[in-house]
C-alpha cells in the first residue's frame, strides 16, 4: 500500500522532470523526440537506453528495464515505492502531506529505528573519537602515528578507540537514553548468555564506515594486539548497513572520483589512509571481501574506470581476483597496478611516497593484458597441447566480456600471444559471444513475437492514446484477456478509468510489476502505428470466440465418435453456430 493519498503521487509526479532526474544519473542525448544514454542496468558500450519525457516513461532495448520515474528511482537507487516518492518530492521542493507520515505504522517504527541506530552510531563514533585523543588512547595514537596516519587524515577519517573495558560505550548510550532495544539492533552492543550488555568492541582501533553523506552506519575494529582474534572484527548487518552495499571511504572520495573520472580499489583501511593522504589518487577500499553487483553500481554512478591496486600475491585469484571479474562482466574499464611482492598500497606509500605510486598508477596494465600475461607465464606454447589449454582459459575469460568489440580486442591479443592464426581464435570467440549475450542480465519477458499483434498494439495504445485505448479496454471481459500474456497489464488498466488521462500512462507504469512495467514500455518504445484500440478489442474477442469454437468443436467431435445424438450433441451445434454467427459479427 502506498503511504501517500493519489492526488500527492500525481502532483509529484507531474512535478518532477524524468528527463531531469534520469540525467543525474545517466547522460542523456537528444534523438529526435526521445533521448538516449547507456544504461545504467545493464552493461554497455552502445547506447540502449531511452528516455521519452512526454510520456514519461523509459526503456531499455538491451536489457528491457523499464518504467515512470519512480521506477527508474526505484531499481537506481534501490528504493521502495513510498521512499522513490519522498526522494523525488525532497528534489522538487515540495511539502510531504502530514497524513502520510501516521498512516503506516509499520513504516513510521522502520523509520524511527533506522534515526534510532543513525543517533547511536553518531554518539559511538564521537565516544570512540574521545577515547583515542583521552588517555587510555595513548597506545592506539602511537600505533597509529608508526604507521604514518598524520592527524589530519586521522581526524578525516573519523578514527577512534575502543577501550578494554566491557561497558564504556554501553554506559554513555544508556546516559543519553538509547533503548536495549536500540542498542542491541545497533550491533554495538551484545547481549551476552547471561543477559548481561557488552560493548561489541573491546580495545580496537574504530573506523567508522559512512554512507556517502558522510553518517557513520556502521564500524570496522582492528585489534590492538597480534593476538587478538579476529584481527579484524566488523559490524553486523543492521537496518542501516548492509556491508554488501557500503563502499569504505566513498564519502571522501566521491568528489575527486567524479572530477579525476577514475577510482582506486584498494582492500584495507590502511592501504586507504595512505592513498588518500598522499593524495595519490581517488580512492575506496572493498575491506577484503569480493566486491558485489551492488557495489559496483555504487561505483557507477561516480566512474567506469577502476584501477585494482591489490596485493601482488592476492591480485590474480581470489576475491581480487573475482572482483576484478566481476568489474568487467559490469562493462568497467579496469587496469590492475601490481606492486612489487610483499607490498601493499601502505607499505609501498609509506617507503616510497605518493609520487612513486601514482607513477604506478600511471603505467598500470589492463586486466585483461594482466590476465594473458599472468596465464601465458611458466607455459610453452609452442607445444599444441598447452596452446589449447591456454586458449580454454582465455575463452572463459572472454565470457565475461560484455560487448562485441572487447572481445573481438581480446581475441586479437590471445592470438597474438599464442601465436594461433587470428581466425580460429575469431571463430571461437564468436561461438562463445552468441552463448554469452543469452547468460546477461536481460529481465526474462515473454518475448514480443509470442504476443498476438491485437494485444501489442493495445498496449502500445495505452501509452500513446490512452483516451482510445482505455474505451476499448472497457468492453474486454475476463474470458477475453485471461489466456493473454498481457493479462495484467490489461487488467490493471482496466482500474485507470476514473485517471485523468495525462496520467495514465505513468500510473500503468507504477501499478504494475516491474516485469510488466519493462514489457509495456518494451513496447511503447516502438514506433510502429498500430492498429486502433477498438479494432484490437475486436481481434482480442475473435480470438476468444475462436478458442470457444475449436473447444466446442473438439466436444463435438468427442461424442460423435462414441456414436451419441440427442439433446447433448444438439445444443453443442447450437453453441457452435452462435460462435460463428459471434466471429461473424466481429469482423
Ligand atoms: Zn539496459
Amino acid at each position: 500500500m502506498s503511504l501517500f493519498p493519489q492526488s500527492f503521487i500525481d502532483d509529484v509526479r507531474l512535478t518532477a522532470n524524468i528527463l531531469q532526474v534520469i540525467q543525474e544519473y545517466v547522460p542523456l542525448r537528444k534523438v529526435g523526440r526521445t533521448y538516449k544514454g547507456l544504461c545504467p542496468f545493464h552493461a554497455e558500450k552502445t547506447p540502449s537506453f531511452h528516455v521519452d519525457p512526454e510520456k514519461g516513461f523509459f526503456h531499455c532495448f538491451g536489457c528491457n528495464a523499464g518504467g515512470d520515474v519512480f521506477k527508474f528511482l526505484e531499481r537506481q537507487e534501490k528504493l521502495t515505492f513510498p521512499e522513490a516518492v519522498r526522494l523525488l518530492a525532497q528534489k522538487a521542493g515540495m511539502t510531504l502531506p502530514e497524513a502520510a507520515e501516521s498512516s503506516s505504522d509499520e513504516s513510521r517504527q522502520d523509520a524511527a529505528l533506522r534515526e534510532g541506530l543513525l543517533k547511536a552510531h553518531e554518539v559511538a563514533a564521537a565516544y570512540f573519537r574521545e577515547q583515542l585523543v583521552a588517555q587510555p588512547g595513548a597506545r592506539a595514537r602511537q600505533q597509529l602515528a608508526d604507521r604514518g596516519v598524520t592527524a589530519p587524515t586521522l581526524e578525516q577519517m573519523g578514527l577512534g578507540y575502543a577501550p578494554p573495558t566491557r561497558d564504556g560505550l554501553r554506559n554513555r548510550l544508556l546516559k543519553q537514553g538509547f533503548s536495549e532495544s536500540i542498542m542491541t539492533q545497533s550491533g554495538l552492543i551484545v547481549r551476552r548468555d547471561n543477559g548481561e550488555l557488552i560493548d561489541r568492541f573491546r580495545n580496537r582501533l574504530m573506523v567508522p564506515i559512512c554512507r556517502d553523506s558522510g553518517a557513520v552506519i556502521a564500524f570496522g575494529g582492528r585489534a590492538m594486539d597480534g593476538d587478538q582474534v579476529p584481527k579484524y572484527l566488523n559490524s553486523p548487518e543492521t537496518a542501516i548497513y548492509s556491508k554488501g552495499r557500503t563502499l569504505y571511504g566513498l564519502h571522501l572520495s566521491r568528489a575527486a572520483i567524479r572530477k579525476l573520472g577514475y577510482a582506486v580499489l584498494v582492500e584495507g583501511y590502511f592501504d586507504f589512509a595512505q592513498v588518500f593522504q598522499s593524495n595519490a589518487a581517488p580512492v575506496v577500499a572493498s575491506c577484503g571481501t569480493a566486491l558485489t553487483t551492488q557495489q559496483a553500481g555504487l561505483l557507477r554512478r561516480f566512474t567506469t574506470r577502476i584501477v585494482l591496486s591489490f596485493d601482488p600475491d592476492a591480485a590474480g585469484q581470489g576475491a581480487a581476483a573475482r572482483s576484478s571479474e566481476l568489474l568487467v562482466t559490469e562493462g568497467f574499464e579496469v587496469n590492475v597496478v601490481v606492486l612489487d611482492k610483499g607490498e601493499d598500497p601502505d607499505t609501498f606509500i609509506r617507503r616510497n611516497g605518493g609520487t612513486a605510486y601514482r607513477e604506478r598508477l600511471r603505467t598500470s596494465q589492463p586486466y585483461l593484458e594482466y590476465l594473458l600475461d599472468q596465464a601465458a607465464t611458466g607455459v610453452d606454447l609452442r607445444r599444441e597441447q598447452a596452446k589449447r589449454q591456454f586458449l580454454d582459459r582465455m575463452l572463459g575469460v572472454a565470457k565475461l566480456l560484455p560487448d562485441a568489440a572487447m572481445r573481438d580486442q581480446f581475441a586479437e591479443k590471445v592470438a597474438f600471444k599464442a601465436q594461433i592464426t587470428d581466425d580460429v581464435v575469431f571463430r571461437e570467440f564468436r561461438k562463445l559471444a552468441v552463448k554469452a549475450q543469452r547468460g546477461l542480465a536481460a529481465v526474462d519477458l515473454p518475448s514480443l513475437g509470442e504476443l498476438k499483434k491485437a494485444e501489442k498494439d493495445l498496449v502500445w495504445a495505452l501509452i500513446h492514446d490512452p483516451e482510445q485505448a482505455l474505451a476499448a479496454i472497457a468492453e474486454l471481459e475476463e474470458g477475453d484477456i485471461e489466456p493473454l500474456a498481457t493479462a495484467d497489464v490489461l487488467r490493471v488498466a482496466q482500474t485507470l478509468h476514473d485517471q485523468p488521462l495525462e496520467l495514465v500512462p505513468s500510473e500503468l507504469l507504477r501499478r504494475l510489476s516491474t516485469m510488466n512495467a519493462d514489457l509495456v514500455t518494451s513496447i511503447a518504445a516502438a514506433a510502429t502505428p498500430p492498429t486502433p484500440a477498438a479494432e484490437c478489442v475486436r481481434a482480442l474477442k475473435r480470438l476468444r470466440c475462436e478458442r470457444e469454437h475449436s473447444a466446442v468443436r473438439r466436444e463435438i467431435d468427442r461424442l460423435q465418435q462414441r456414436g451419441e445424438t440427442g439433446a447433448a450433441l444438439d445444443a453443442l451445434l447450437a453453441d457452435m453456430r452462435d460462435i460463428a454467427h459471434r466471429i461473424e459479427q466481429l469482423r
